[in-house]
């Protein structure tokens, strides 16, 4: 059994509040929002954490990535990861990323953007919209269990 999580960042793990910022000066990542995601992941045991944000196009030896592989690291998490859809949607590149590691049979989507996933039922029920992660919600009106567990715990 193994557990992934598909993370956006910006709306996430930030809003449009946010007043830290990322070495380029584009918005931070605020420290308590991450330590909210590792609460919530804590009963997930050795969850894979995927980037599926636009941060992925950055060069990983760039300031920016390094200040988000940094901010993870304070909390323990680390990326296992990242989705390589560029030209198409989020949902399709999930997609594709689960076809490739069949070994994850739970998930969850942390998103501030329904994108294309309404397209794939599955990931629909996996969804949580969030204006920051603190106020996340479930996207499908019958959510998947997994997403009931991660949202109970950002809630608690
Ligand atoms: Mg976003």
């Amino acid at each position: 059994m193994s557990f992934a999580l598909f993370l956006d960042i910006d709306g996430v793990l930030n809003t449009r509040t946010t007043v830290v910022g990322a070495p380029s000066g584009r918005t931070g990542i605020d420290e308590s929002r991450v330590r909210l995601l590792k609460k919530a992941l804590k009963q997930f045991g050795d969850a894979a954490i995927v980037l599926t944000s636009d941060w992925k196009l950055m060069r990983e030896d760039g300031d920016d990535f390094s200040y988000l592989v940094s901010m993870l690291a304070k909390f323990g998490l680390s990326l296992s990861g990242k989705t390589t859809d560029v030209w198409v949607g989020r949902g399709e590149g999930i997609q594709s990323y689960l076809a490739e590691h069949p070994e994850i049979d739970e998930y969850v989507i942390l998103d501030d953007n329904t994108f294309d996933f309404s397209n794939y039922p599955k990931l629909w029920e996996r969804l949580l919209l969030t204006n920051g992660i603190e106020n996340a919600e479930y996207a499908s009106k019958t959510p998947a269990i997994e997403a009931m567990l991660f949202l109970e715990a950002v809630k608690d």
